[in-house]
């Protein structure tokens, strides 16, 4: 896959291994990854790893399970119970965390009770199942190492909406990381903002509001402490999921920056799109393209700078679900 020199460099994005096509579950096999996972592999930089493997279980092992209550978890081997491996796997997440200093998302795997992102089977003493209510340890102890990080699961990625979610907050994450790198400061903070205001428009129109207000104190607070929550409520706000509704709303805003510039007959055309985008009779790749399309004829240097129009790679075929 060509991709855009304006994705480049690639987003770090952690991956279960098996997903990423190496022989490693617990039977020896790899795990068939969907269609929106393999695109991911080619839009992400994506580092396999394997939990399991790297505290020394081997293949073939004896499968393990999540036992305990909830605030006692322990992940041991189904057989006897007695191999306890819960600080092996805690131990090796933060191995993760710190030699992947700008990781930006983690794909996890659908009901392990290593890499599961939720909803892993949880079982009592005697080997019964008492709830579906757990993650998996490593992936917990990632959650909790950084709260920030986008985690999702193979399994979660089919919905269309946590889908775009995940892939939106990979791609701020790493741009966030970026920005860390080069120097924070408040004009770059605000700077950051102001290209991702109509992206949080389309997910959260009261983060939308809050962050401005937030960033208006931008010079007078302690700039590591306002990044801090900067960043802490700009992620919240895209784990919202986005709607036809809110898109449509954006779009619209979007136009108007055109009226002047475009023919009537054009602005009609262009909003009887949104309103079809809108009642869902076509996908948001078709206004989207139409603005680009405008935009690209009549320059606006504070549009072109909208992460909006190009949150990510056109090949993740996102804004193409109809
Ligand atoms: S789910 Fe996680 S621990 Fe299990 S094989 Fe895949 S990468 Fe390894």
């Amino acid at each position: 896959m060509n991709l855009s020199p304006d994705y480049q460099p690639l987003p770090i994005v952690g991956i279960g291994s098996c997903l990423a096509g190496n022989p490693v579950r617990y039977d020896g096999q790899t795990k068939a990854a969907n269609g929106h996972v393999q695109r991911m592999l080619e839009c992400f930089d994506a580092r396999p790893f394997c939990p399991e493997m790297a505290i020394g279980l081997g293949v073939p092992r004896p499968p393990i399970q999540i036992v305990g209550e909830p605030d006692a978890l322990r992940v041991v081997d189904v057989a006897t119970g007695e191999l306890d491996v819960t600080v092996p796997l805690q131990e090796f997440a933060h191995q993760v965390i710190e030699q992947t200093p700008r990781l930006s998302g983690y794909i996890l795997v659908k009901g392990s009770p290593s890499c599961g992102f939720d909803r892993v089977k949880r079982y009592n003493n005697k080997g019964n199942v008492v709830a579906h209510d757990s993650q998996g340890m490593f992936a917990s102890t990632l959650a909790a190492l950084d709260p920030l990080l986008p985690l999702e699961d193979d399994g979660r990625l089919n919905d269309p909406g946590l889908r775009e979610s995940f892939v939106t907050r990979v791609y701020v994450y790493h741009q966030w990381h970026k920005l860390c790198a080069d120097g924070l400061s408040a004009s770059s903070l605000i700077a950051f903002y102001s290209r991702y205001k109509y992206l949080v428009m389309a997910h959260h129109v009261p983060s939308y509001k809050s962050l401005g207000k937030l960033l208006a104190n931008a010079g007078k607070e302690n700039i590591d402490a306002l990044a801090t929550e900067f960043i802490a409520s700009l992620m919240t706000a895209l784990s919202m999921r986005t709607s036809r509704r809110s898109h449509a709303n954006v779009l619209f805003h979007l136009a108007g920056y055109l009226r002047k510039h475009i023919a009537p007959a054009e602005r009609q055309r262009l909003s009887a799109l949104i309103d079809q985008y809108r009642l869902s009779a076509i996908p948001l790749i078709v206004p989207i393209t139409l603005l680009k399309h405008h935009f690209a004829n009549h320059p606006n240097e504070y549009i072109a700078q909208q992460v909006f129009l190009n949150p990510y790679p056109d090949e993740l075929q996102i804004r193409n679900v109809t």
